[in-house]
């Protein structure tokens, strides 16, 4: 008998298990791919070339997650771009974000922006503050039943209330424009040009299937911002050896605390007795019985494919049915012969904006066109393209003079067939891999006839790869329905399932996607509270 069986050994998983593991349990990890890290991994794609498959680039994993996990101590060494962003917007017009010299940038298009950054800045940090505390944190649960169980939850929601207060009522006003307004309302609310709107929108639309003037994408925004890398908030950066750097890490982390972390090992279903998770049984037929089953896939995989939803309380399925997801994300990784020339700031020599998150997206209204396009069409036909080159800032990524390059690209349906009848990603991605160069193309002339060569994921790819459920980045939209209390479902924001002994650590609970490692830390601190009252 395990104390703990964690189905998936994504960078949750394996958080998860380290802490579980630290806390004297004995846990076994069991992962469906040959290689541990779920969405943050690093594979060699092209003959000396190797990349970040999926996640590229890091800031969220929280500073805790470093440092309990000794994550330094076990290889990761996290290194910061030299400017944030870089934005070609034609032939002769680019912005620079970040590096200490955004408000010279942006006071190319607008002197009046220029003077509103600092505040911008300062409230929207003073806002993600909130939001850093808030994560760590379990969320105030809806429960019923004993009212002891009430009362702690109130105490849990006073707690909170006091911090909010603490923020003072103009500050307050400002976390609720960013917990329920658009990303492009808030951003027009605050600047008149474009390019630092197109800049900072990003971010409202990464992984966020919708226009940036959908309501709530203002969230998504704020949710990227509630990062920082060694010690500087808000900035972004780079793993040494890319995002499997950081997920091998977690694993050795684990390891070096007990758990025994098995990969090519996928689970075929969970085992239930009498109303209780027992255990789970993988496709070979082991089967492996524990106190506690701890689940780090997407909702939707977990409940409707690993379990019998006759087992589940009707309406938590329903809600499950419910769940949305689905990114509007197509993600490439290509090997590079040399660096882009960028017509706008012409030079193949590693300048400052090679190492840059490259956003080829120049406005708001072209992000929304994009969604639009993508709704009716399958794909939007002028994408939106981030390209990062770590190659830049790390050479063990490819051969000397070579590089390799992410490119992240937004919007394509996430279920094709839904829009062209016919068509499936298996016959459209190539045809979509060849838009996303010729995008760049567009603003770096040669950039397709320097690729080498190319790893392509639709998002049916990343789906079949990783078991992200309709391509969903995050295993669920961030959406205020789908947030905090009500993430997964209202009633189990506490890491807690349906059932009696199981448990949910993945980007589906609490606070959400990216590579933060916060719910599988939030979730093994509620688990070893169970499995210690269950031993005594
Ligand atoms: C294209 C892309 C780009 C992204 N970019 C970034 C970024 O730059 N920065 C960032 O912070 N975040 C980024 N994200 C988001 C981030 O990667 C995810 O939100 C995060 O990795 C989720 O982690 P997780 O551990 O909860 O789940 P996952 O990483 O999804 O791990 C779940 C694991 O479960 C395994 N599994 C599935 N089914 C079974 C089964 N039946 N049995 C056993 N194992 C199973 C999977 O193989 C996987 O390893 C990106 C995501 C994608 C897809």
């Amino acid at each position: 008998m395990h104390d703990a069986v964690i189905i998936g050994g994504g960078h949750n998983g394996l958080t998860c298990a380290a802490y579980l593991a630290m806390a004297g349990l004995k846990v076994t990890v069991l992962e469906r791919r040959a290689v541990v890290g779920g969405a943050a991994v690093t594979e060699e794609f092209h003959p000396g070339f190797r990349n970040s498959v999926a996640a590229y680039t890091v800031s969220l994993l929280n500073p805790k997650v470093i440092a309990d996990l000794r994550l330094d101590a076990h290889g990761l060494r996290i290194v910061e771009r030299k400017i944030a962003n870089f934005l070609p917007l034609d032939d002769a017009h680019y912005l620079k974000v970040g590096g200490g010299r955004t408000r010279e940038e942006v006071g190319k298009f607008s002197a009046r922006d220029a003077q509103r950054l600092d505040t911008y800045q300062a409230r929207l940090e003073a806002v993600a503050d909130v939001l850093r505390a808030l994560v760590l944190e379990t969320p105030p649960n809806i429960v019923e039943g004993h009212p002891f169980a009430a009362i702690a939850e109130l105490i849990k929601s006073g707690r909170i209330a006091n911090r909010l207060r603490n923020l003072g009522l103009d500050l307050q006003r400002e976390l609720l424009d960013l917990f329920t307004n658009s990303a492009g309302d808030y951003l027009d609310h605050w600047f008149e040009s474009a390019p630092i709107k197109a800049a900072y929108g990003f971010d409202g639309i990464v992984g966020n299937y919708a226009s940036p003037y959908a309501p709530g994408s203002a969230y998504v925004l704020l949710h990227h911002c509630f990062g920082e890398v060694n010690g500087k908030k808000g900035v972004w950066g780079h793993a040494i050896g890319g995002m499997g750097a950081i997920t091998q890490a977690m694993a050795k982390a684990a390891a070096a605390h007990g758990a025994d972390v098995r990969t090519s090992a996928a689970v075929r279903e969970v085992i239930v007795e009498k109303g209780r998770a027992a255990g789970v049984v993988t496709e070979a037929g082991e089967a492996i019985r524990a106190r506690a089953v701890i689940s780090n896939l997407n909702p939707r995989l977990l409940y409707l494919r690993l379990m019998d939803r006759a087992g589940l309380p009707p309406s938590f399925a329903d809600r499950i049915e419910k769940w949305r997801c689905g990114s509007g994300t197509f993600r490439m990784n290509v090997a590079l012969a040399e660096l882009p020339d960028f017509t706008c700031l012409p030079g193949r020599d590693r300048a400052e904006h090679h190492t840059a998150g490259i956003i080829m997206a120049p406005s708001l209204a072209y992000m929304e066109q994009a969604y639009f396009d993508a709704r009716t069409h399958g794909w939007s036909r002028e994408p939106i393209v981030e390209m990062l080159i770590p190659s830049t800032v790390d050479d063990s990524l490819a051969p000397k003079g070579r590089h390799v390059a992410s490119l992240f690209c937004q919007h394509v349906h996430p279920d094709l067939p839904s829009v062209l009848p016919g068509r499936t990603w298996d016959d459209a991605r190539d045809e979509v891999a060849d838009l996303m160069i010729a995008t760049v193309e567009k603003f770096a002339p040669g950039f397709g006839a320097s690729v080498l060569a190319r790893r392509v994921l639709s998002p049916l790819d990343l789906e079949r790869e990783f078991g992200l459920t309709g391509g969903d980045i995050f295993h669920g939209a961030l959406a205020l329905d789908q947030l905090f209390s009500s993430r997964p479902v209202l009633g189990h924001a506490d890491y807690r399932m349906p059932l009696k002994g199981l448990y949910l650590c993945g980007a589906g609970a609490h606070p959400g996607g990216g590579v933060t490692g916060i719910p599988g830390r939030n979730a093994a601190r509620e688990i070893v509270k169970d499995v210690r009252r269950r031993r005594h």
